[in-house]
């Protein structure tokens, strides 16, 4: 059994941009801007600076999104993750100023302060979705289990550890310790190898349909696609091959057979 970690166990998307609106509420009492367009211009403003840094090309094989970057420490080993550390602030704190100056001027301490305000919104969202822990603590440890995430390690090592989810102690592939991400097959080759399952016997839970359930499904496991936000699950359009849609991580009990994992 595997899982994604983003938007899959513990919540990513929601909580940033919660944590966003957070930050732009506060933004709106101290510096007169309108918070909603504030939210929507920190997002495209992290998207195009974050894609204009020289880092660009190991943050996308690895798969570290640009509102990870506002908060993310990137104290991990190697050249990439030093190169990441160098321009984290500057970068941050860039995405806040443009985005405001888009409405009005603002002094550098304050730009300051408010990249620094969304970091602690962002770290007091670190939560396990409400079915994650009761379906792994069902199955744990008699069902062999493992994690593979896109990401930067200590990011997503962060998530695991403030969302209580590192306690069952699952093997982790983290993409930014392998040098690539999903939807490579490498990083499922990994868990399956840590695990020592045959993909035929194992079950890959995700919730993208590109980056998880169609390589998942390609190397021969059952790729199952939480759909939390979806209004019609059933018109999810799946890849061949043995794939299913699921609501509830809950679901997940009945695909897991005797002599698979
Ligand atoms: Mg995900």
């Amino acid at each position: 059994m595997i899982w994604d970690l983003d938007d899959t166990l513990v919540v990513e998307r929601p909580a940033a941009e919660a944590a966003v609106a957070a930050t732009c509420q506060h933004a709106a009492a101290v510096l007169g801007v309108n918070p909603e367009r504030l939210e929507q211009d920190v997002f495209d403003e992290a998207k195009s600076q974050w894609s204009a840094l020289p880092t660009i090309d190991f943050a996308r094989r690895v798969g570290i999104a640009s509102w990870e970057a506002l908060w993310a420490t990137f104290e991990d080993p190697g050249r990439e993750f030093s190169d990441l550390r160098a321009v984290r602030l500057s970068h941050r704190q860039a995405v806040w100023r443009k985005a405001i100056e888009r409405q009005t001027s603002v002094d550098p301490p304050s730009v300051e302060e408010l990249s620094e305000r969304f970091v602690v919104e962002r770290l007091s969202r670190m939560e396990a979705y409400p079915d994650a822990e009761p379906v792994i603590s069902q199955l744990h440890p008699e069902v062999p289990m493992a994690i593979v995430t896109n990401g930067a390690p200590d990011t997503q090592r962060t998530k695991l550890s403030l969302s209580g989810l590192d306690r069952f102690g699952l093997p982790t592939v983290v993409a930014g310790e392998i040098g690539i991400g999903k939807p490579s097959p490498e990083p499922f080759l990994r868990a399956l190898d840590q695990l020592e399952v045959a993909p035929e016997r194992a079950v890959f839970v995700g919730d993208s349909l590109s980056r998880d359930i169609t390589p998942a499904s390609n190397l021969g496991m059952t790729a199952l696609l939480i759909a939390r936000y979806h209004h019609d699950p059933n018109s999810i359009a799946l890849p061949e091959g043995r794939c299913n849609v699921i609501t509830t991580l809950h679901a997940v009990q009945q695909y897991l057979s005797p002599g698979r994992d």
